[in-house]
């Protein structure tokens, strides 16, 4: 491609909105650009990158035997009431009418669309598993969309799903789409995590998310510094190991708190650590309110609460309610006399020796609380966020956190669409038997994302060679003259004919303009025409480290050829 019409538009300065380097770079050196919030064009070098991580995925994917379709962007919405999610997906589901005021939806996801197919196509046991992906534009009114492609309201993914007649062939080829999305992640240059995941709306039970590990990412991962335990923070088990002190059991006592109310206040005013005060929460668990006690230097996981009671939504109780169901103001409750409410607690406050807790009256708390002993019907779980420095739940090593960005994730949906939509199969012995579903995910154009966040330096992109929109970047400093036009253009040929996909500036700006752009776009062979042309020598420069080779121009494809197979 020659640059001189090539449609690149660079920008000067980075747009105010842009936070994060990759939204920021990808901007500047013309790889996108934004036509409304979380919407974007990616423009001819965005593209060409794009494609090279669609190109990864689809090899991939067919190398595992998955098998390509395209689904429609426009969903009817009697698929989506079939599974309830018409309602449940809020918001976020983008909707429209046609003229006949059918409504649609644009698909935020597939999984009803492609449990429709095959209900309507597979029959028996015989044509089971079946592995299908696709790779499309999704819509999703997000809340928030920023960090460019990072979050966008349409993005390109790619989904797989996978039917089976039996969780043997499923977990087989859970393990298979796990080994894959490692493979797709690492071609693409990315330092990831697969981490243990919570199946959030979706349904389902396993899950592995992997994260891009980032400063920007949004999730938090925990993992172990002795072993491979990684789990996002909503789903980090914490293991039910905390030491009890020797100290003597006190009785039981009230005590005035006055107007102390957090637990940082409660612990200062009675002169106790924050880890003997017990944190008590009144939650709204579904139908029911569940009262919800851990240790306060804790924080209460409710995604832990909504696992525990296997419900759906689970939020904080308003003050009044807090007031009726307990009888005491926010910030003075506690679990003693409570009958009227479940109660449950993180383990670790079984552990607590004359601690401290409301009394479900204003102004009052109690001490010497000893919660074997005053706490009646009260069950422990694990109900808490872990924290750094807590021990790995697999038992080697402690718990450290990174920032993670999710680029794709893995599920095992076992029979929630199947069952709600009625794609059953007739098994060996001629019986009928929902199909048992797993769904995996990558975020296409959020890798590309993410792949900038990792490999970028103070002046632009430096793409891993696999992602590169073009692995020659040819410039010629002075095409005014004549010696280094000709051998521009000369090269320019003979690269292409040695199947170099080059990008050749051959455009009338000063040398220092094509440098910066050339460092801006990131290409991983920098072939510079200049001085000396006539003797022709060129320089080899490559973008990730900076290093660079004088070559005579006869020796130039077998240096580019050694060069490029060194490059990560
Ligand atoms: P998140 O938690 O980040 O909102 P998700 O868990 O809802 O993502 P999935 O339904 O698992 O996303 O979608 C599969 C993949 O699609 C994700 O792993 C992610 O890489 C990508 N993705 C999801 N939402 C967006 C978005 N708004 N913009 C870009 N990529 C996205
Ligand atoms: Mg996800």
């Amino acid at each position: 491609m020659r640059q001189s019409s090539f449609f690149a538009p660079t920008l000067r300065d980075i747009p105010a909105d842009a936070e994060i380097k990759s939204h920021q770079l990808l901007l500047k050196a013309g790889f996108i650009r934004q036509n409304a919030s979380g919407v974007y064009s990616y423009m001819p070098l965005g593209k060409k990158v794009l494609q090279k991580v669609e190109q990864i995925v689809r090899e991939e994917m067919d190398e595992v035997g998955g098998q390509e379709l395209l689904m429609p962007a426009i969903q009817p919405a009697e698929l989506w009431q079939e599974t309830g999610r018409w309602e449940i997906y809020g918001p976020e589901l983008m909707r429209l009418k046609d003229r006949h005021e059918r409504n649609f939806a644009l698909g935020a996801t597939h999984e009803e669309l492609i449990t429709s197919l095959v209900r309507d196509e597979i029959k028996t046991y015989k044509r089971l598993p079946v592995l299908l992906y696709q790779i499309q534009t999704k819509y999703r009114d997000e809340k928030r969309p920023r960090f460019g492609l990072l979050r966008g309201r349409e993005f390109i993914m790619k989904d797989a799903y996978s039917f089976h007649g039996d969780h043997e062939t499923l977990d087989e080829m859970y393990k298979l789409m796990y080994d894959t999305y490692t493979k797709v992640f690492t071609r693409c240059g990315l330092n990831f995590r697969p981490v243990v995941a919570d199946s959030g709306a979706i349904g389902g039970k396993d899950t592995h998310e992997f994260m891009a590990l980032s400063e920007v990412g949004e999730d938090t991962i925990a993992y172990s510094t002795e072993s491979d335990f990684a789990a996002n923070i909503e789903m980090a088990q914490v293991a039910d190991v905390y030491d009890k002190s020797s100290e003597e059991a006190q009785p039981l006592e009230k005590v005035q708190t006055d107007e102390a109310k957090t637990i940082e206040d409660v612990a200062k005013k009675l002169n106790v650590q924050k880890d003997k005060v017990i944190k008590s929460l009144l939650f709204s668990v579904d139908e029911e309110y569940v009262l919800v006690l851990v240790r306060g230097d804790h924080e209460v996981n409710d995604v832990k609460v909504k696992h525990f009671f296997e419900a759906t939504n689970v939020e904080l109780a308003d003050d009044e309610t807090v007031l009726e169901k307990l009888q005491g103001p926010v910030g003075n409750i506690g679990p003693i006399g409570v009958e009227n409410v479940k109660i449950v607690a993180d383990y670790a406050v079984k552990y607590i020796v004359n601690g401290v807790c409301g009394a479900n009256e204003a102004g009052i708390h109690y001490k010497n609380v000893n919660p074997e002993r005053d706490f009646v019907s009260i069950e422990y779980t694990d109900l808490r966020f872990i924290q750094e420095g807590d021990p790995s739940p697999d038992g080697k090593g402690t718990i450290v956190f990174a920032e993670g960005i999710e680029v794709g994730q893995v599920f095992k949906l076992g029979t929630r669409y199947s069952e709600t939509m009625g794609a059953g199969f007739l098994d060996e012995n001629g019986k009928n038997q929902p199909m048992i579903m797993g769904c995996y995910g990558i975020g296409v154009s959020r890798t590309v994302a993410a792949v900038v966040e990792q490999h970028h330096d103070e002046n632009g992109i430096v793409w891993p060679k696999e992602l590169a929109p073009y692995g020659v970047h040819l410039l010629v400093l002075n095409p005014k003259k004549e010696e280094q036009h000709e051998l521009g253009e000369s090269l320019y040929k003979q690269l292409k004919e040695a199947s170099y996909d080059v990008l050749f500036d051959d455009r009338k700006e000063r040398p220092g303009v094509k440098f910066a752009d050339a460092d801006l776009f990131g290409i991983p062979l920098r072939v510079v025409v200049g001085k000396k042309a006539d003797e022709g020598i060129v320089e080899v420069k490559l973008r990730k480290t900076g290093e660079t080779f004088e070559v005579h121009v006869s020796e130039l494809t077998e240096l580019l050829k050694k060069q490029w197979a060194e490059l990560s």
